[in-house]
């Protein structure tokens, strides 16, 4: 089994890491920011230097491919460049680096391919800058609309349009992904459950799926000091109230679901008036859909009444479970033993582009332990030992997967 090297691996996430880097040790680098144009003129020097043939799509998707012996469709593995505001330096960028230093150990062996094998890099995963987040790995597998996402602006009133234009990445459609082999991203976990079980692998099986409601508790303002508790409708009880039974009713569910109350506004939001209106988010995600309707079903036997307050309740979206394809995960799993490394099953309660292109290439996803479980802040940390290991089971999966397509194809 061929090893990827550490010190290579490590020089480039500490060169990319000076792209748009923090005081703190993060980074900065907002799709299509100048930082990002650093990052990705960095990314393609390094891949023309490889002999990687590079195209941009029309949504400023970068990919690099490395040629193989037949024609069959890539294998592809990436992920993106982009980070949030003073995010961390692996969240997106060890995907594109690690399979950056696949295919150098793939050329330093002499290894020839079957299959080619191309790096993609996403444009606005994080959707920091321009909502919604997995934006061109949305528009390619037909779940965004482009002219939509061409209007998206940031802060500054600029539109994606206009960004893709003086990014000098405005490529074709014709260079769109259309066709692969399989699609493999390596992502850092963003969570605590790989380091503290001691697992250095994790095989994810694919995206959690989730659901996000608003409930509107309606009542009457009047004055905090003058009016008794008993003549009060007073909408915040109420949402506390409601908030005690859905933690005590979805905690009944199971230990897997993860449920959050991430928003909430109260109006007029003065500590001498008794609000008139309480609105909060609850948002729930489990692998299995049953799970999801039977939370569903609890918000839903909130009162709509009670104590003179109304009560709305508001599905704002949804998305369903994706499930990877289980031979790259089982590939993934056989390359993790056979270096000897730890692996665990697992799904992603975090969004990726590999969901999306997981509807219409065979996908899967490698996650390398978090430090702490930070991520998507400065303090975001993976020890390079970790990332280099990650990048072991990256390739080693590619040369397996690519055997066995160029094998299938002979078979036919
Ligand atoms: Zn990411």
């Amino acid at each position: 089994m061929y090893k990827c090297n550490e010190a290579r691996l490590k020089e480039s996430i500490v060169t990319f890491s000076g792209f748009g880097a923090t005081e703190k040790g993060g980074v900065t680098r907002l799709s299509l920011s100048p930082e990002d144009l650093e990052a990705r003129k960095y990314f393609v020097e390094c891949c023309m230097e490889l002999g990687m043939a590079i195209r941009v799509d029309d949504m400023a998707n970068i990919y690099a491919t490395l040629p193989g012996k037949s024609s069959l469709p890539p294998i592809v593995m990436g992920s993106h460049l982009d980070s949030v505001l003073k995010g961390g330096k692996f969240d997106g960028v060890l995907g594109v680096l690690t399979a950056l230093e696949a295919v150098r150990t793939i050329i330093e062996n002499g290894i020839e391919l079957d299959v080619p094998l191309t790096i993609v890099n996403f444009t606005n995963e994080e959707g920091a800058r321009f909502e919604p987040s997995m934006m061109s790995s949305g528009v390619l597998s037909g779940k965004f609309d482009k002219e939509k996402m061409l209007k998206s602006t940031d802060m500054d009133n600029v539109s994606f349009k206009e960004a893709l234009k003086n990014s000098g990445y405005e490529g074709s459609e014709e260079n769109r992904l259309e066709e692969a082999s399989a699609y493999i991203e390596l992502h850092i976990e963003q969570g605590p459950v790989l380091e503290a079980e001691n697992i250095q692998i994790g095989v994810v099986e694919g995206v959690l799926g989730m659901v996000c409601y608003e409930i509107r508790v309606f009542g009457e303002s009047n004055h905090a000091g003058t009016t008794p508790m008993k003549m009060r409708k007073d909408p915040l009880f109420l949402a506390n109230h409601c908030i005690t039974m859905l933690i005590e009713e979805l905690g009944k569910i199971d230990d897997e679901l993860v449920f959050t109350i991430g928003r909430m506004n109260v109006t007029p939001n003065i500590h001498t008036v008794i609000p008139d209106k309480v609105v909060f988010t609850i948002e729930a995600r489990h692998r299995n859909p049953e799970k999801i309707s039977k939370v569903e079903e609890i918000i839903h036997s909130l009162p709509s009444m009670e104590g003179g307050c109304k009560i709305e309740k508001e599905k704002l979206w949804g998305r369903d479970t994706v499930v990877f394809d289980q031979e790259i995960c089982s590939q993934v799993e056989l390359a993790a033993n056979g270096y000897g490394y730890s692996s665990k099953r697992l799904y992603s309660g975090a969004g990726h582009d590999a969901q999306f292109m997981a509807s219409y290439i065979p996908s899967a996803m490698i996650f390398v332990p978090s430090i702490n479980g930070k991520s998507h802040c400065e303090e975001e940390e993976t020890t390079f030992e970790d990332c280099v290991k990650g990048a072991d089971v990256l390739l080693e999966t590619v040369l397996n997967l690519q055997t066995k397509a160029a094998l299938k194809e002979t078979l036919i």
